[in-house]
């Protein structure tokens, strides 16, 4: 399978704070929405997906008010797996085929993270979705989507913020005279301590020469139209 006429496969991240819509649990309207659109792309991409946990927990934010901060990335590990289970439900709602793959075993709700088995789903046209992050304190879902896009063999690596729409020169929110980049090296980003991407995933991408497309959920239909390769947000490359 790993011919030139190959589909383009791609992995998604989705931040938790996509499916809270900047609030606490997740926002059912929001993530339907989302989900009908990766729906759309079926058959043309092949998608796996990796969801972060920001709107349950953040481990290091627990940590600062007294928790263990082990178990405290544990349970923003859990977190994440609740978004993956409230996506899978409205990709089932959108008629497409998916599966959780958890990397903390929990197997009523997921099934266990076997690479081999997830790139047999993704050529079978369904949605692979990674929870529970690396399994790992202290690794962030960025990181875990650089590593599980580099095992699954991802063509890229697509980043969706919510509140920015890429890589800008200088924080948008704080300098107006701040301009969007369409394309960045990995180099220049972790020179600049460019804040929007994690630097551990930043690094991962760089050494094994993975690009990563930046670009913001705000936009009508932009994670169909990033799915598709559409040029949407800042390209990082070697
Ligand atoms: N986490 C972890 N190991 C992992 C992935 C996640 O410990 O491999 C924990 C960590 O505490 C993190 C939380 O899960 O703060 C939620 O993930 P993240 O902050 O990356 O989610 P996002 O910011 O994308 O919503």
């Amino acid at each position: 399978h790993e011919t030139a006429t190959r589909r383009r496969r791609v992995l998604l991240k989705l931040s938790g704070e996509v499916f809270g819509g900047g609030k606490l649990g997740v926002d059912p309207g929001t993530v339907r929405g989302i989900a009908e659109q990766i729906a759309s792309t079926v058959g043309e991409v092949e998608t796996a997906i990796v969801v972060g946990g920001g709107n349950f927990f953040r481990g290091a934010e627990l940590a600062e008010s007294g928790m263990d901060r082990s178990r405290a990335d544990y349970m923003g590990m859990l977190g994440t797996v609740m978004n993956c289970l409230a996506l899978q439900d409205f990709l089932e709602q959108a008629g497409v085929e998916t599966r959780v793959q958890s990397a903390i075993s929990m197997a009523q709700v997921a099934e266990a993270y076997i690479p081999r088995r997830a790139i047999r789903h993704l050529e079978k046209d369904r949605v692979v979705i990674f929870g529970a992050g690396a399994g790992l304190p202290y690794f962030s879902t960025d990181t875990v989507a650089a590593q599980r896009a580099l095992e699954v063999h991802a063509d890229e690596v697509l980043m969706a913020k919510s509140g920015v729409d890429g890589v800008y020169t200088a924080d948008p929110h704080k300098d107006p005279t701040a301009k969007k980049l369409d394309t960045l090296t990995y180099n220049d980003a972790l020179r600049q301590n460019i804040r929007v991407m994690d630097q551990t995933a930043m690094t991962m991408c760089k050494d094994n020469k993975l690009d990563m497309l930046v670009f913001g959920m705000e936009g009508e239909g932009n994670v169909a139209r990033a799915l598709r390769g559409e040029r949407i947000g800042t390209t990082v490359t070697v």
